[in-house]
């Protein structure tokens, strides 16, 4: 192979990322990994992951990326930052524009992940960073004393809850159905922690603001239709994710959601284009099951470019 075009290009470096690269480097493919506009993944903004083996007292998510990152480098991956703005995709070259130069490949690993889905409310995005969050982890300090909202019924509204309430003073968590998503111990966690408390059935409606931030939220019943007003100066979006494959739109097979479309072991509809991670699975978007894709992934990717 030419020494200019890389074999292999994995985009993104959350778990599917830095696995693919381990696998692909350790097979002597030279890997080259574009670490996307966040670097790390979804790991980085979460505090304790308690369910990834090998870790019996649990780790912290950004320290395990850290690891990764660590390991794929000690094989020999080439890490380039910055974001990818348009892909040919037509073989047996392929060209990734990455800012102002022009990359190529003879394989793809595209483990782009997910991103925080928002509850596309007027002013939710201009108050970004002015008391609306997806992240407590990282937010969650700039809160300490006050009275915070978060939205969701799932593992990650509790767990921004939990971590949450270590500062806030009241936490709500805001909830559109009677029953929770969540699993049992973190159910349990947030139910037993005084400082959490829970609005069922409700919806938020629209975001109170003053000059300074959020202020507020005003909630409707879903059963019954009626409004009340939840002061807060907080308001934590934790209602899922969406698949971050903009990119290919028109290019790779995909399902109405976006979530990429998969046969055979991580293949796409273009031989030598390899999925993994959150970018092709809504259904489990476990640290675990995205780092073993990108191991299938890899070795994928290493079979295809024998064949050629
Ligand atoms: P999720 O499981 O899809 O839960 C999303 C929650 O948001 C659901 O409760 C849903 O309500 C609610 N929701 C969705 N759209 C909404 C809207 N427009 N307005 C109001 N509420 C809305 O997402 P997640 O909590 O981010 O978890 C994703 C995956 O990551 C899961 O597999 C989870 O187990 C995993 N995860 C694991 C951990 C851990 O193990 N420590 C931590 C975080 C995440 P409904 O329930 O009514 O659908």
């Amino acid at each position: 192979m030419s020494e200019d075009i890389p074999d292999l290009v994995i985009l993104g470096s959350g778990p599917a990322g830095l696995t693919a690269a381990i696998y692909a480097a350790r097979a002597d493919l030279s890997p080259l990994l574009i670490r996307g506009p966040v670097p790390g993944g979804q790991l980085t903004t979460t505090t304790d992951v308690e369910n990834f083996p090998g870790f019996p007292e649990g780790i912290r998510g950004p320290a395990l990326m850290e690891a990764m990152e660590e390991q794929a480098r000690r094989f020999g991956t080439r890490f380039l930052e910055g974001q990818v703005s348009s892909v040919n995709l037509k073989p047996p070259v392929f060209s990734l524009q990455l800012e102002d130069r022009r990359i190529h490949c003879r394989a793809l690993i595209v483990a782009t992940g997910a991103s925080a889905r928002m509850l596309g409310l007027p002013r939710e995005k201009e108050l970004y960073g002015r008391g609306v969050s997806v992240c407590a982890t990282c937010d969650a300090a700039f809160f300490r004393n006050q009275s915070v909202v978060v939205v969701g019924g799932g593992d990650t509204a509790l767990e921004e809850a939990t971590h949450l309430a270590r500062f806030a003073s009241k936490v709500t968590v805001v909830h559109r159905r009677d029953a929770l998503r969540a699993t049992p111990p973190l159910q349990r966690r947030a139910e037993n922690n005084e400082r959490i408390e829970f609005r069922w059935n409700a919806r938020v409606r629209e975001i109170l603001e003053d000059s300074s931030g959020v202020k507020g939220v005003r909630l409707e019943d879903v059963l019954t239709g009626e409004s009340s007003v939840l002061e807060s100066t907080g308001l934590f979006v934790a209602i899922g994710h969406v698949p971050n494959s903009a990119l290919f739109k028109n290019i790779l097979e995909m399902d109405d959601k976006g979530y990429l479309l998969s046969r055979n072991h991580c293949e796409t509809n273009i031989p030598g284009v390899f999925a993994a991670g959150d970018v092709m699975d809504h259904r489990f978007r476990q640290a675990v099951t995205s780092a073993g894709n990108g191991c299938m992934a890899a070795m994928q990717a290493q079979d295809f470019l024998a064949d050629q």
